[in-house]
């Protein structure tokens, strides 16, 4: 018979998920994951781009978690490890292929279905958004339960867990018991669109972006184009402003198509935009596909990733939801399944495996989050800094080599050069 379950993972996205699976495969299975959507169908907003897995911690998680194979030879696009870096003139900077193998790329909507799939349906109670967790007044925190009552949108709540793991992305909702920081904007958003097969644009996103990324740089500006595995692209259009820019440039209750349209004459009309770019460039924003959609980036102070084990016995942070960075360096994803592979080695190191954790002894659980912690909070703290630094370079006046020089080491010696626009 099932035991009730004693360890609670708010959050079904490439963290919490990979945490519930590599416990699940060390025979810990006593968990649940409450997670906010309806069903694994996601909505129209939550489509999804694509991600590139590194060796040692995305590829690393897949492994531990014995879905490696199958990510190998069935999803991973291990072609699409390209990446060429361009001028808003049309000109080619650099081209990086020597890295092929090393980071594959993968649909987030695939990835978190292979996670998905590896885990028992029942351990996933969808339609369970958490509203806020509190700690059940006086001493709450006795054996087994460690006081935290969750109480969700839909008006029920749960209780009596040993752990509970804040997977919840960047606003996460548990994040409050152990730390007033919050998400800061970073002054940058990227509007997102697509390029279709039947797009006049996917020509030549075909010849300059192939199966992989592109970046195009200029007057602090960005356009990135991405393939995924159906082979449509996604694009984003990068740009200094304010937190709420869209809602400025676009009519108030404009349908999203109608918003789309102004939000395209809006970056083609002047030169603060991309009015002067080459036409072979400017033309991805001239035909993207509606809706576009406005991603404001936001990132945790990296001084701020950090709490005294002591608030909050029993309960920690993974991913996004302790350490939401810029994604000037691709690594979020990365970083976030590290922490999956961390927090079940110290679960695993200090409680043991074969496990039910309700009767953990409260000092070995807190021994196994201090010491998970304590990597964590160094390697979020190292990410933001590095995404920082890299969006200070992507969006500066002198970009091409400021750029370069972050990826000397990668950079072919000798540039490829590609059929400019
Ligand atoms: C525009 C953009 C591009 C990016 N590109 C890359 C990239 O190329 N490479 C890369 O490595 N990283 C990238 N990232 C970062 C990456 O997406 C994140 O770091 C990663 O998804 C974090 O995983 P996570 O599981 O911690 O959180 P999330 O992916 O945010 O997942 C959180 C999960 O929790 C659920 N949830 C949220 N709130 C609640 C709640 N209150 N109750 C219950 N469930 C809840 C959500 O529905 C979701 O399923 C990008 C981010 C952005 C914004």
């Amino acid at each position: 018979m099932e035991v009730p379950p004693s360890i609670a993972i708010i959050g079904g996205g490439p963290s919490g998920l990979a945490l519930a699976r590599l416990l699940e495969v060390n025979g810990i299975t006593d968990y649940v994951v409450f997670e906010r959507d309806q069903s694994s169908t996601p909505g129209p907003n939550r489509q999804g781009g694509t991600l590139d897995l590194q060796r040692d911690s995305g590829q690393e998680a897949l492994k531990r978690a014995g879905l490696f194979e199958k990510f190998s030879n069935e999803l991973a696009r291990w072609d699409a490890a390209y990446f060429h870096l361009l001028d808003s003139a049309g000109k080619t900077i650099a081209n990086f292929n020597n890295t092929l193998g090393d980071r594959p790329e993968i649909d987030r909507l695939q990835l978190r279905d292979l996670l998905l799939e590896s885990i028992p349906q029942h351990k996933i109670r969808w339609g369970h958004g958490v509203k806020f967790v509190e700690r059940k007044p006086g001493d709450g925190n006795t054996v087994g339960d460690n006081g935290c009552i969750i109480h969700f949108t839909n008006g029920s709540s749960a209780t009596g867990f040993r752990l509970v793991v804040g997977a919840d992305g960047a606003w996460s909702k548990v994040r409050p018991l152990l730390t007033s920081a919050s998400p800061e904007y970073s002054g940058k958003l990227y509007i997102e669109g697509k390029i279709s097969h039947n797009n006049p644009s996917y020509p030549i996103a075909h010849e300059l972006v192939g199966p992989g990324n592109m970046l195009v740089l200029g007057d602090q500006k960005m356009i990135a184009v991405q393939q995924l595995s159906d082979g449509h692209y996604r694009v984003y259009f990068a740009l200094d402003g304010p937190e709420d820019f869209y809602k400025r440039v676009t009519s108030v209750d404009a349908d999203p198509s109608k918003a789309t349209e102004e939000m395209r004459s809006h970056l083609l009309s002047t030169n603060e935009f991309f009015a002067n770019w080459t036409p072979n460039l400017k033309a991805f924003i001239e035909n993207a596909e509606a809706p576009f959609r406005p991603w404001p980036l936001y990132f945790i102070a990296p001084e701020k990733v950090g709490w005294d084990r002591g608030v909050a016995p029993g309960v920690t942070l993974m991913g996004d939801a302790a350490h939401a960075s810029t994604p000037f360096i691709g690594e979020g994803v990365n970083c976030s399944m590290h922490d999956a592979v961390m927090l079940a080695e110290c679960l695993i190191g200090h409680c043991g495996n074969n496990t039910t954790f309700t009767h953990v002894e409260e000092v070995k659980l807190e021994a196994a989050l201090a010491a998970y912690e304590k990597n964590m909070f160094k390697r979020g703290q190292d990410l933001i800094r590095r995404s920082c630094e890299s969006g200070r370079r992507l969006f500066s006046d002198n970009a091409g080599p400021l750029v370069l020089q972050m990826f000397s080491g990668d950079a072919d010696s000798e540039p490829v050069e590609f059929a400019n626009p």
